[in-house]
């Protein structure tokens, strides 16, 4: 047999001034091509890691033209889209193969396209009408009839945390392989409702969505080859943003209309336990701070900067959390991150041991939201200087390399504060640890991170504090202006029905 295999994933916030030029796509100088990508995939806890198992349980030939995966940011520019699918469709002509096996996110918007997923896949299915196409999507894709029709199995994660990127690229291909072997025919049912699930009420250990996802697993007993409910990706102003539903049969086109519906209509009912309920940011560090001490080994309590959550398209420097956490003084605070290569290098060139000024963050404009980002003057000691290079212990995307690009650690004396050169997610216990810094001995940290953080952090956490920062995820969607998504649309306009 003779696989397709490629990634090419990019959750776009259309509010983040934050640019997406190829180079983003990639830890390093951009995309992976060919063996480069094998090599860094192979043995991942990933979606392509699970494409390139399959392949090797079944002996396949396997061409893998491009890897491509950025950090959250805003719409793709045309250029890297161009080079990303001409790639993908140039290897799709360029010889028969039996299956195409895709990551895909699945929310991904370019300057020139809504759907970046759905005009690939719509070129893939001109250019090889007949071939099966396996795709594995993000519980944050924002669906489109185009990557429903031009695919032959669509699958999304059921876990938030995404702890499953695996299975779910492995389910997809199983379906495919028995697809290719004539034991099944797929067919595929999909739907939406208007609602916004607002992404802090979105992850899997909470109520609904942990229901919601239990009850998409249980439809494999009722006949589902999948069944995927994708609560979406609010902060892209898109006619489909919003939550969705993907079911898959065996040929039973009723049976997958049927369960699609019940999904669709059991979480519309659910719609208001997605809305999140917002504390002024004073209240929160203050309640943080009143907190008693931990015992020996209790654990950090996490004060969550969810406004500016660099894998939800934040800019990662803005400062308001950290300024309310100094101004009201509290002490044993680690915290990651504040994204500014200028004062990194700065520290850089101070050394280790050296006292420094330096004015942190507040240095990208964000034009799409009415709210100010100054800098912050902070002096300390430089602790730490790092090449910023670490592998994930998991269980999120295990084994995989990342790259935060030169990094330093600050120490005010009260906050140890983080400052990185590229935008990285603390989701990994091995961000804090590549840096020296143990989050169990210290009393708070603060993370720029909404849900992905409970991954590898999670677990340590004795309190978690949500603060209402700034940045382009806000948490408050009476900042956003929405012009393009689908109305009426819940919670933007139903909010009384
Ligand atoms: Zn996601």
């Amino acid at each position: 047999m003779r696989f397709l295999i490629a990634m090419m994933k990019h959750e776009t916030n259309t509010f983040s001034p934050v640019p997406t030029p190829l180079a983003r796509f990639g830890n390093g100088p951009g995309p992976l091509y060919g063996d480069a990508a094998i090599r860094a995939y192979r043995g991942t806890g990933t979606g392509l890691g699970a494409y390139l198992d399959l392949a090797a349980r079944e002996e396949a030939e396997i061409v893998l033209p491009i890897a491509a995966g950025s950090p959250p940011s805003g719409p793709v520019e045309d250029a890297a889209y161009t080079e990303i699918t001409e790639r993908i469709c140039t290897a799709a002509a360029s010889g028969h193969f039996d299956g195409i096996l895709l990551d895909l996110h699945g929310a991904m918007v370019t300057q020139s396209l809504e759907d970046g997923e759905g005009e690939l896949l719509k070129r893939l299915r001109q250019i090889v009408p007949e071939t099966p196409i396996a795709v594995s999507l993000d519980m944050h894709a924002n669906l489109y009839d185009d990557i429903i029709t031009n695919a032959t199995v669509v699958t999304g994660y059921r876990t938030y945390p995404h702890v499953d990127t695996y299975e779910t690229a492995r389910l997809a291909g199983e379906i495919l392989l028995r697809t290719i072997r004539g034991e099944v025919s797929p067919v595929m049912a999909w739907g939406n409702v208007p609602m916004l699930p607002h992404v802090m009420r979105q992850g899997t250990d909470d109520h609904p969505n942990r229901e919601l996802q239990h009850r998409c697993a249980t439809m494999a007993d009722e006949g589902a080859l999948a069944a995927s409910l994708f609560t979406g990706f609010p902060h892209a102003d898109i006619k489909n943003a919003g939550l969705s539903a993907v079911i898959v049969t065996d040929g039973d086109r009723e049976l997958a209309e049927r369960l699609r519906d019940e999904l669709l209509d059991r979480a519309w009912v659910e719609r208001e336990a997605f809305v999140y309920k917002i504390e002024p940011l004073q209240a929160s560090v203050a309640r943080a701070k009143a907190l008693p001490a931990p015992e020996a080994g209790g654990g950090p309590i996490v004060l969550l900067d969810h406004y500016d959550n660099c894998a939800s398209g934040g800019t990662m420097d803005t400062t308001a959390v950290l300024a309310e956490i100094l101004r009201q003084g509290l002490e044993d605070v680690a915290a990651f991150a504040i994204y500014d290569p200028d004062a990194v290098q700065q520290a850089i060139t101070a050394g280790i041991g050296a006292v420094v000024t330096l004015s942190i963050g507040g240095k990208i404009a964000m034009p799409a939201i009415p709210a100010e980002s100054p800098s912050l003057t902070i002096s300390g000691t430089v602790k730490t200087i790092s090449n910023g290079r670490y592998r994930n212990r998991g269980p999120m995307a295990r084994g995989v390399q990342m790259d935060m690009g030169p990094a330093v650690v600050l120490d005010t004396g009260a906050v140890e504060i983080v400052l990185i050169s590229r935008h990285v997610e603390p989701s990994d216990l091995n961000c804090f640890l590549a840096l020296g810094i143990d989050p169990m001995q210290k009393r708070y940290l603060m993370l720029k991170s909404r849900i992905h953080w409970r991954a590898g952090l999670g677990k340590l956490a004795r309190a978690v504090v949500d603060c209402a920062g700034v940045g382009v995820c806000t948490s408050d969607y009476g900042q956003l202006d929405f012009k393009k998504v689908r109305r009426p649309i819940y919670p933007l306009d139903l909010a009384n029905r």
